[in-house]
């Protein structure tokens, strides 16, 4: 008995030092709950949460909660989207192999890493500093190629890159930034959530046919707002 209950303990211990075999299989019931029970059907979509190891996103001491069905802080005032949140913002997308996306609000790279799993090529902004480098350092050690991060503000998109085929704002606008409609080709989509700060926003799908816009109000969110200033000037 006494063996038993050393064996047990040591094969658990093991486990949690290594780490990797018990946050997969919290990352598999995160799937299997919260996305795949819900309406996230893309297996694309779900392939790629089940891939991207979502606790080396989140600062350490929240790792327990990495795969909880939350939002987490990540440090600087920010946040982490929910897990359902990236997935259902993600498949909204609809992404193609060959297409090229910018996303606004890099955060922990987190999003950003999920989108590189769908798609050519990955532009993320991201408008602190600190946290723009630190995932920038995150996803080349974790092996996102595809992947490039700048540090400043959004609101411009990357005019250099565009016209992009999905663009992703995590961050919650009071309006639409015109520089990023203008950056979306051709049967393009973008996704961001809408309204006042502080209150409920609507995430807001933009897709773009024969030179003509077309939005749809999808669902009420909560968002991190979209500022418009570095915050590291003047430090
Ligand atoms: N996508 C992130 C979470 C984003 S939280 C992730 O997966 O972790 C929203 C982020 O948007 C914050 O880091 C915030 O600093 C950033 N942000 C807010 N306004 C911005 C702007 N104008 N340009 C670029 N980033 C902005």
């Amino acid at each position: 008995m006494k063996a038993l209950v050393f064996t047990l303990f040591f094969s658990l211990g093991t486990q949690m030092m290594l780490g990797q075999g018990n946050y997969r299989e919290q990352r598999n019931s995160m799937v299997d709950q919260q996305l795949a029970g819900r309406d996230i059907f893309q297996s694309k979509v779900l392939k790629a949460m089940r891939d991207v190891p979502r606790h080396v996103f989140v600062p350490e001491d929240y790792r327990p909660w990495a795969y909880s069905d939350q939002a987490l802080p990540i440090g600087e005032g920010q946040t982490i989207s929910q897990p359902y949140i990236v997935a259902y913002m993600t498949q909204t997308l609809r992404l193609q192999p060959e297409d090229r996306v910018l996303e606004i609000g890099t955060g922990s790279g987190y999003q950003a890493a999920v989108l590189s799993l769908l798609s050519r090529q990955v532009y993320t902004i991201e408008i602190v500093e600190s946290l723009g480098l630190a995932a920038r350092d995150r996803l080349k050690s974790l092996g996102y190629h595809n992947i490039a991060v700048h540090v400043g503000d959004g609101y411009n998109g990357w005019p250099s890159q565009a016209p992009f085929d999905a663009i992703m704002v995590t961050a919650g606008a009071e309006q639409l930034p015109q520089p990023l409609m203008d950056q979306l080709a051709e049967g393009g989509r973008m996704i961001i959530p809408i309204g006042p700060h502080g209150g409920v926003r609507q995430l807001t799908l933009v897709t773009k046919k024969k030179g003509k816009f077309k939005f749809e109000k999808l669902m009420p969110v909560r968002f991190v707002p979209f500022v418009r200033k570095t915050k590291t000037q003047g430090r």
